[in-house]
């Protein structure tokens, strides 16, 4: 039977100790971390996921705002915004909830954020700093999932890491931090032939597709670790992962579970993130 990597208490772990270091960084630098979260619209998912964020920036004690905007806001004015969050010394970390409608092109206004502001990790600088490996900022999710990983003190050196899914924001950059560690990475997508093939022959098994049981209990290595990321409302109306999490808990030796694995992870890493952007901008104002 797997071991549950329990993603609520490492996470819960991760934001206490900042909660422990943001009174001290008051009293050295004369203000808090700030996190601006920028949210455009009314969905109703976004605006659960941008409250989430909010809320845990103000458990640690960050200084947290949401700036709502309408919709029918144009390309210009929701750059002209970022600039002006983008020149204000007060603001450390700034994050575009995504999707934005369909009007506005993501691209423009994820490039447009300073990219030592850029908490999410998705600025084109950031990209490629982590694929020189010269990066300070990592996207959240997939520095989540390494945290998860390393919290079992299983070694990743020379493992064989699958990880399914080639997102930029999940597949692609787990799979360039799984090979800084040393492990040898296969990515597969949704043109792999054989994926049952591939994901056997995983030591870590990294699960990022959007696919309610992608993954069932024969396509997993005796005592691999599987690492589920995804998260889909399925028909029934519940959150579930990638993972046939019932079945491939009694092969798997490690599994983390959907809810309470990824999720509070990436929120942790939102956190560290807007830390790492304040000491940038802390270091470099002194
Ligand atoms: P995406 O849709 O951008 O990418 C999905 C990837 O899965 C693609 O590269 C595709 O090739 C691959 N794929 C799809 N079907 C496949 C199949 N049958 N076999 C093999 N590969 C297949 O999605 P994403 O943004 O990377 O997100 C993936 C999942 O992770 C989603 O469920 C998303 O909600 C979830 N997610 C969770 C968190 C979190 O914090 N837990 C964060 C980001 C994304």
């Amino acid at each position: 039977m797997a071991q549950i990597i329990d993603g609520k208490e490492l996470g819960l772990r991760i934001k206490e100790k900042m909660k422990v270091q943001i009174p001290f960084l008051q009293e050295k630098y004369g203000r808090l971390p700030s996190l601006y979260v920028v949210l455009v619209g009314h969905d109703v998912g976004s605006q659960r996921y941008v409250h989430s964020k909010i809320a845990a920036a103000e458990w640690v004690g960050m200084n947290a705002h949401i700036i709502a905007l309408e919709d029918t806001i144009t390309e210009v004015e929701l750059l002209n915004k970022i600039y002006e969050l983008n020149d204000d010394p007060c603001v450390d970390g700034i994050l575009v909830q995504l999707p934005l409608p369909s009007h506005i092109c993501e691209a423009h206004i994820v490039n447009a954020i300073a990219k030592d502001k850029d908490v999410d990790g998705f600025h084109p600088q950031n990209v490629g700093a982590l694929w020189q490996g010269t990066y300070h900022i990592v996207p959240c999710t997939p520095q989540g999932i390494l945290q998860l990983i390393k919290s079992t003190n299983v070694p990743i050196c020379g493992k064989i890491a699958v990880v399914v899914g080639r997102s930029n924001i999940v597949g692609k950059p787990i799979a360039k931090l799984l090979l800084d560690e040393n492990a040898t990475v296969v990515i597969a997508h949704s043109y792999t032939q054989n994926l049952k093939a591939i994901t056997r022959l995983a030591d870590i098994l990294v699960v990022a597709a959007g696919r309610e049981k992608l993954i069932t209990a024969d396509m997993v290595k005796p005592g691999a670790m599987v690492i589920d990321v995804g998260i889909t409302r399925n028909q029934q109306g519940k959150v579930v992962g990638d993972v046939d999490f019932e079945n491939v808990c009694q092969v798997a030796g490690y599994i983390t579970p959907v809810p309470g694995g990824v999720g509070p992870l990436t929120l942790a890493m939102l956190l560290q993130n807007t830390m790492e952007c304040f000491f940038l901008h802390t270091e470099t104002s002194r």
